[in-house]
This record gives structure tokens, sequence and C-alpha cells, in this order.
């Protein structure tokens, strides 16, 4: 190949002469915006946005440098094998709280530390905040009181007032909600998560987009903020407290020293999506199928959106799924039900994982919180986790203002977070996690079974995690199922 590159400018009309191998030009992802822009512009179509990733064809690529000139941020580099190593620059920002992630935990936590006169900075590693969005979008109507927030049409897009339950044979129980504080809805998490960034920053946060925290700061056993890339940059954040908001990629707390690791056995892979052209299904209510081979140690879901949308996904055990993927399992349903499906196509693809594992050991140490997803705090039975996520925000806001006011934020002092959320909420989450335990037992003979004796009363017992109604039942119906559930289900708290 001829490394010299000798070719007309398009832009300026005069002889270009370079003697880079193509080989030198280079995209900084961590500044690429994914706008398309340098495509557009290349003479030689050496340039192909593939979704979220930018590639350059160095075979067909001349080194015209239209790109570089183009690119609104400074992405593309020509030739930069031949200048010295790039020295990052390094900033140092102090605020009083820096929370890695703007999801719904780390939005809802900036929001009440700031409403408390808290300095605090929001980091966040997308270019855009819920995008691209990895749920099915179903959360109880009632948490948004819980966390003073005003349900708004652009976002609560629709109500949902049952549920129902399809056994492997396909026989199915109905569960209603009998207020409309108990009913759940859909939202549209995109605008959802957006709002509640807006609520934080109306408050008083800062938030960075585009910025990755790379790793705490820590000194012995004491954290003091993080370091984040932004757009190429290095900064460093000293804070008093870091909270980690980041999602089941958790890796800030990891960064800490502590134990994050989600097993395979108890982190379930999801597919799923978004459909439009849904018909012969009852819009009122969400769907779930049970059974080995429709959702191998997990459910299938369908989640009306109204207007004929809907989410529909699988979250499944790897282990159990005999090597097919949560894709597989959802387009063989899709396939099987033509009488749902028929016409329907999708508008959006999301996978993403969530763990069911127990909820972390610790929540906080010296300077640090973890709230959220980062700390594992899911209902293991749903895999729903957005109301928990928020409920967590808005404890760690509450604990870590009062820690600042003593000028405490020790270990001791940010675990009060972790004391309250286990009075709170810790028994709850651990009948549950016995919940999916013995569901994780039950043969498709089981699930069939138990569909025809359930009532609905039984259903909201169990979801609540009361157990008795549910023991005694079984002992009466299904003996051989009873002394199981015994097993599993009877414990003290
Ligand atoms: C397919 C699927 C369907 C689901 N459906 C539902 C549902 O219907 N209802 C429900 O309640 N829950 C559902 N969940 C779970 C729910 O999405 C999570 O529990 C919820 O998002 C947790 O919120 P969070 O704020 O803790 O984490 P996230 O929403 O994951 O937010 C973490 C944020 O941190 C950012 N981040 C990560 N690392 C860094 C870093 N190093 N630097 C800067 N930023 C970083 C991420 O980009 C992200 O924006 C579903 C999950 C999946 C995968
Ligand atoms: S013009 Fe710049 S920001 Fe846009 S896609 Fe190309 S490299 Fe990325
Ligand atoms: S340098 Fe020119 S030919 Fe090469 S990718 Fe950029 S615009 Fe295309």
């Amino acid at each position: 190949m001829d490394n010299t590159n000798s070719r007309f400018c398009l832009i300026c009309d005069e002889l270009e002469q370079e003697s880079h191998l193509a080989e030198d030009i280079r995209i900084d992802r961590e500044k690429c915006c994914n706008c398309g822009g340098c495509v557009g512009v290349c003479p030689d179509d050496a340039l192909v946005l593939m979704d979220t990733e930018l590639k350059v064809n160095i075979e067909k690529c001349t080194l015209c440098r239209h790109c570089l000139l183009f690119c609104p941020v400074e992405a593309i580099e020509i030739g930069a094998g031949d200048s010295p190593p790039h020295q990052p620059e390094t900033d140092i920002i102090h605020t009083d709280v820096v929370v890695v992630g703007a999801g719904p935990a780390g939005s809802i936590c900036a929001k009440y530390l700031a409403q408390s006169g808290v300095d605090v900075l929001v980091v966040e590693k997308k270019q855009e905040i819920g995008v691209p969005k990895r749920c099915a979008e179903a959360v109880d109507f009632s948490v948004f009181q819980k966390v003073a927030i005003e349900p708004h049409p652009l976002w609560m897009i629709h109500r949902l007032y049952k549920a129902i339950l399809h056994a492997p044979n396909e026989n199915c129980v109905k569960f209603g909600a009998l207020t409309q504080m108990e009913s759940g809805c859909i939202i549209e998490r995109k605008v959802f998560e957006k709002h509640l960034a807006k609520d934080a920053i109306c408050a008083g946060a800062r938030y960075w987009l585009k910025t990755t925290a790379l790793r705490v700061l820590k000194e012995k056993d004491d954290v003091y903020g993080v370091v984040v890339g932004h757009m190429g940059v290095e900064k460093t954040i000293m804070a008093q407290i870091t909270v980690a908001a980041d999602g089941v990629d958790s890796k800030i707390a990891k960064s800490a020293g502590m134990d994050t690791i989600n097993p395979l056995n108890s982190y379930m892979s999801c597919f799923q999506y978004e459909m439009a052209g849904l018909s012969n299904i009852d819009e009122e209510a969400i769907h779930l199928y049970y059974g080995s081979t429709i959702a191998p140690g997990g459910y299938l879901w369908i989640f009306p959106k109204g207007n004929s949308l809907a989410n529909v996904g699988v979250g499944i055990n790897v282990l159990k799924s005999q090597d097919k993927s949560a894709k597989h399992h959802l387009d063989s349903f899709i396939g099987n039900h033509p009488i749902i499906f028929k016409g329907a196509s999708p508008v959006e693809i999301n996978s993403g994982g969530v763990p069911v594992h127990q909820t972390l050991e610790t929540l906080a140490c010296n300077g640090l919180m973890i709230i959220g997803d980062a700390a594992q705090l899911v209902n293991p039975v749903t895999g729903g986790g957005i109301d928990l996520a928020m409920l967590s925000g808005k404890l760690a806001a509450e604990v870590a203002v009062d820690s600042l006011h003593k000028n405490d934020v020790s270990k001791k002092s940010l675990s009060t977070y972790q004391n309250r959320w286990e009075l709170l909420f810790g028994k709850q989450l651990k009948r549950m996690h016995r919940l999916k335990k013995f569901m994780g037992n039950l043969s498709d003979d089981d699930f069939n079974r138990l569909a025809d004796i359930l009532s609905s009363r039984n259903l909201q017992d169990l979801a609540e995690g009361r157990f008795s109604g549910f023991v005694k039942l079984l002992l009466k119906k299904m003996p051989s199922l009873a002394k199981f559930a015994v097993k599993f289900l009877k414990s003290n708290s």
C-alpha cells in the first residue's frame, strides 16, 4: 500500500500531501458523541456509524482530514502516533457530595441533598440521561408520593390495575389492585429519568454528563472522592461523601474495596422488545408467564403501555437455560403466540442484567454510601428495582445531610443509612428472597397445580411477604408441597 496520500481537498481545492499511515487516524471514544456528522462529510465512505460505535475503514481512508475539521468535539486525531503521549489535563474540584450515576437512585439522592443546601455534583457516563433504557417501566404508583414526585402525563403514561399470572400450561390466576394507590403504572423511563434529574438540578444539584467515574480517591480506609474522565480530560473530584449510584455495572464500590460481585446464579439475564401492534391482550394488566421452557428460573412479561404498545421481555437464570439465551426464549414465545403478536413488531430492543442476590453486606464505609442496584436493592421475585433505588437514594441523602452537619462522615455515622434501611425494608426483602428460593425449586407441574388453587388474596399475601395463609392452603390442598414450603418460607422474620 502506498503510504503517501496525495489528493485534492474537497473543501479548499488545494492539493493535500499527507505522509501518515491511514492507521494513524484515531477516534477518541470518550469524546465522540455519535452524531454521525463525520460520516456525512467523508468523501471516501471510510466512516460508518454502527448504532453508537464509529468505525474507520483504513483501506478506504485517504487522510483528507475533513472529518477532523468537521468534528464538533475534536474526537478525531490524525497522526497522533507521532506526537508525544497525551498528558491528561487534571483539574481538582471540591464538593460536599459526589454522586456517581444519574439513574433513579442517584437523581433522587441528589435532589434531597440539594434541597438541604448540600453542594452536590452528579457524574453520569452516558451522554443522555435515561438512554438506552434497560427497563420494562412498571412501577408501583404509591412510590411517587414517598419520594415527593408529582406524576406527570409526559412520563406517567399508563395505569395498570391487575396482574395475570400464567402457569406453564397457560392456565391463569388474576390478581387485582384493591385501591388506586395499590395499582401500578407504566412510566416512559427515558422521560422519567430526565424529569428526576431536572428536579435535582432545580433544587441546586450540578450534573456532568459523559463523565465516567474511574476510581475512588482513597487513603487507608477513607474515601474522599473520585477520579473521572470527562471527554478525554481527567478530573479529580474531592468530596466529603461519595455516593455509588452506578447501577448493576457498579465499579465504584468495588474500587473502594467492597465485594460487589453478582454471582451468575443470582443475576437474571434479560432481553426485551418494546413492541407495537399487539392485539388480544388486556391492557389494564401486567402479564407474567412462568415455566421451564418459557423462562427457566425467571419469568416472561408483557407490560402494556396502552395504544397497542407493550414491553415484552424475559429474564432467565442462565445456569438453568441449557445454553439458550434470553433472546432465544423471547423469540420462541413470540413465535408461539400468534394471537397476540401477529402484526406486531419491535420499536426498540433492550437488554440488561438484574441482580437478584441478597443486598450487599455493607452499604457504607468511611466517606462512601452505596444505593440502588449498585447495592443490589432489587425485589428478587419481580426483578423490580426502581422504587427501591429511589427510596434508598432518599434515605442515603437524609443520613448524608445529618452526617455533614455533625462533620462526621465515618463508616459508623454513614451506616445509619444501612440500619434504617434494614428497619424499613430489610425484613421484606429477606422474605422475598425466601419466596424466590421456594419458587426456584418448583417444577412446571407444581406451578400448574398452584395456578388451580391460588386465589387473588393468596397472591396478594405472597407479594407482601405474608406466607402463613399460603402454607395453610398447601397443607390442605397440596400436602406434598407444604413441607417444602415450610422449609423455605418459615422463619421468624
Ligand atoms: C430488562 C430490565 C427490565 C427491568 N424492568 C423493571 C421494571 O419494570 N420495574 C422496575 O422497578 N425495575 C425494572 N428493572 C430494574 C431497574 O431498571 C433497576 O432496578 C433500576 O434502574 C435501578 O436504578 P439505579 O439508579 O440504582 O441504577 P441505574 O438505573 O442502572 O443507573 C445507574 C447509572 O449510573 C451510570 N453509571 C454507571 N457507571 C458509571 C460510572 N463509572 N461513572 C458515571 N456513571 C456511571 C449509568 O450510566 C446509569 O445511568 C429492569 C431491569 C432490566 C435490566
Ligand atoms: S463528528 Fe465527531 S462526534 Fe460526530 S460521530 Fe464523528 S467523531 Fe463522533
Ligand atoms: S480523513 Fe477523510 S477519508 Fe479519512 S475518514 Fe476522515 S473524512 Fe474520511
